[in-house]
């Protein structure tokens, strides 16, 4: 299966052999790849350097050099950093499965229990970034979110609930369980637009020393808030197989968004639990003071997945 002989060749990354492409971004081709030394598989983010000016090249660097900082089981692991005079190359963990993105797209949807097994897994790495390293992901969306698969257990196609998804209606119901989409771990890539919000070593909001504004300090608790959007964008399009908004026009998009306007939108979500909805509805709250924390998420009897009411131990 390796094709390496279609593959282009890029000065200084010989040690590589390039086997196929798995993506591209504006400034970048991500390659599936060998190294020839340790014999494993990785991918290779090849950024054309030269296209960039000198803001977007800083921004490469920071997305590395704040890479390298985290060590996370869901969260895309750098494995090295080079550059060349044209290119910068960016070293990845390769995650085989692609993105999440494709998977919604060719199961529809997911069961509640497939999307609390992949959510659970994004909101720990945002937990970790938030709280561990003081750092904000700032693009969570479905496309950035990789996955190793497992055996797919073709447990039969998931019930259509659309008007438009009858020609699929012969395949009866969704029986999940977790890996039933084929879905192992997630892990969180693409730190482009990610961001330093405090300083891992000294707990403080970067850059300062004891004289922080409350704006500062708020403003942090915001680009927290963020993510905590993103994670609920994210949720509800698990669960029903399209985003909670939407608009062929920018302008009503942004509208819509900026009063949080978005619906359960029957028949899609008649079956969804209250649970499920209670949740999203927490994250997609316009006021971020309101909007649920990563501790809040975490222990929400969705997530925990505790109907019955716990007791106080005495
Ligand atoms: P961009 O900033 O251009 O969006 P990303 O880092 O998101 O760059 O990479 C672009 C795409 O390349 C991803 O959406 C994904 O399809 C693929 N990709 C990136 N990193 C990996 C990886 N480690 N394993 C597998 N595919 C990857
Ligand atoms: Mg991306």
């Amino acid at each position: 299966r390796e094709r390496a002989g279609k593959m282009p060749r890029y000065p200084g990354l010989e040690r590589y052999i390039l086997i196929e492409k798995m993506g591209d971004g504006a400034f970048s081709n991500v390659y599936k790849a060998r190294d020839t030394t340790t014999h494993d598989e990785v991918a290779i983010k090849v950024v054309r350097k030269f296209e960039m000016n000198s803001n977007q090249r800083a921004n490469i660097l920071k997305e590395v050099q704040i890479m390298r900082q985290l060590d996370h089981p869901n969260i895309v692991k750098l494995i090295d950093f080079s550059e060349s005079r044209q290119y910068y190359y960016i070293v990845l963990e390769l995650c085989p499965g692609g993105e999440l993105f494709h998977q919604i797209v060719r199961l529809t949807y997911f069961s509640e229990d497939l999307s609390r097994h992949v959510i659970t897994q994004v909101a720990k790495a945002l937990l970790y970034l938030h709280e561990e390293c003081g750092v904000v992901h700032r693009d969570i969306k479905p496309e950035n979110l990789l996955f190793y698969p497992v055996p797919f257990i073709p447990s039969r196609n998931p019930k259509p609930r659309g008007p438009d998804e009858e020609d699929k209606a012969d395949e009866g119901e969704f029986v999940p369980g977790v890996g039933a989409g084929g879905i192992g771990q997630i892990k969180i890539a693409d730190f482009g637009l990610s961001k330093v919000i405090w300083d891992s070593q000294t707990m403080t909001p970067c850059g300062t020393v004891g004289y922080t504004a409350p704006e500062i300090v708020k403003d942090e608790r915001y680009s927290k808030s963020v993510d905590m959007w993103a994670l609920g964008c994210v949720l509800y399009t698990l669960l029903c197989g399209f985003p909670p908004f939407y608009d062929e026009s920018i302008q009503v998009l942004t509208e819509k968004v900026a009063r949080g306007q978005y619906t359960f939108l029957s028949p899609w979500w008649d079956d969804i639990s209250k649970s499920a909805q209670d949740l999203v509805s927490h994250l997609l709250t316009v006021n971020p003071e309101q909007r649920f924390t990563i501790e809040q998420f975490l222990a929400h009897p969705w997530i925990r997945n505790t109907q019955e009411p716990t007791y106080a131990a005495s």
